[in-house]
């Protein structure tokens, strides 16, 4: 098998490509309510690379672990690396990007990195198949109150698996952190190009012209459409993403029950209508964790 993907919950994934790995994220140590991915950061001996699609702690922590234990080379935003200086992983393997970058990660292996869009997380979010009308022109002071409110009413819920949820949110951002920028990175091999992004946004003119053999994109939250958040659901936000991204196969991520209680599992089923009914040719890989599916394969 020539390339293996194993997904490691949330949007986490390990990409084996000949004998070299690479990290499309970094979160796998998550709370003890979440059902287990059967891996801990502190397992992972090899690696390569890491890229961080954003700086968010449940994309970028346990990073600094891997890094630690591998000597992989770091590839994220400016908020990536300076939270990986603080944590002490060798300068020489960071690499700071803003999109536009073409970087050769072996002989055989590129990656291009674009801008994109984190999910509109200020903003109103319904179930996969609900259709969200509304929340335009909202300025960011806004956005971050609303955002200031909804971590006020996490912080203070009665519900039983909130101090859970609260004290690995803290050992999680003990260095506080912003997102640093959104990126979709766009991965190249000798067996096809894979694109992966690590949340539900998009520059549209961006996606439309990239054609990877397979798409591995996030589904949860409120879609973002150019900086603004999707009027209609999720289902159709990634229904979109698809038809403007024309991949063979795709994989979802990102919709598992990664943070229990304030997750729920998501339903795929109005995806996976939507899809069938926009892009009924596109193959939709269903993945569990540590898998090691032969993406490029078929
Ligand atoms: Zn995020």
């Amino acid at each position: 098998m020539a390339v293996t993907l194993d997904w490691l919950g949330v949007s986490t994934y390990r990409l084996t490509v000949d004998e070299h790995v690479i990290f499309l994220d970094a979160y796998m140590d998550r709370v003890p309510s979440a059902p287990t991915v059967g891996l801990k950061s502190s397992d992972i001996d090899r690696a390569n690379h890491i890229l961080i699609g954003h700086s968010h702690f449940d994309h970028l922590w346990g990073a600094e672990r891997i890094a630690h234990n591998t000597g992989a080379t770091i590839i994220g935003s400016h908020e990536t690396v300076r939270l990986m200086d603080l944590e002490e992983v060798p300068h020489e393997t960071l690499v700071a990007v803003s999109g536009g970058e073409r970087i050769q990660l072996s002989e055989s292996i590129t990656v291009r990195v674009f801008p994109s869009q984190h999910s509109c997380i200020w903003s109103t979010t319904g179930a996969p198949g609900e259709a969200c009308i509304g929340d335009l022109g909202v300025t960011m002071q806004e956005r971050e109150s609303n955002l200031a409110e909804r971590a006020a009413s996490r912080s203070s819920s009665q519900h039983p698996g909130m101090d859970e949820v609260n004290s690995h949110r803290e050992l999680c951002t003990q260095r506080p952190r912003a997102e640093g920028g959104a990126f979709a990175y766009l991965i190249e091999t000798r067996y096809g190009s894979i694109l992966w992004k690590d949340t539900s946004g998009h520059w549209t003119g961006i996606m439309r012209d990239l054609r990877p053999d397979v798409a591995l994109l996030a589904a949860a939250g409120r879609g973002n459409i150019d900086g603004e958040p999707i009027q209609g659901s999720l289902a159709q936000f990634v229904a979109r993403e698809v038809d403007l991204l024309r991949p063979k196969s795709i994989v979802l991520g990102h919709h598992d029950n990664w943070n229990p209680p304030v997750t729920v599992p998501t339903d795929l089923g109005p995806i996976r209508q939507e899809l069938a009914r926009q892009s009924p040719r596109v193959n939709m890989v269903d993945m569990g964790y540590l898998e090691s599916y032969p993406i490029l394969d078929r």
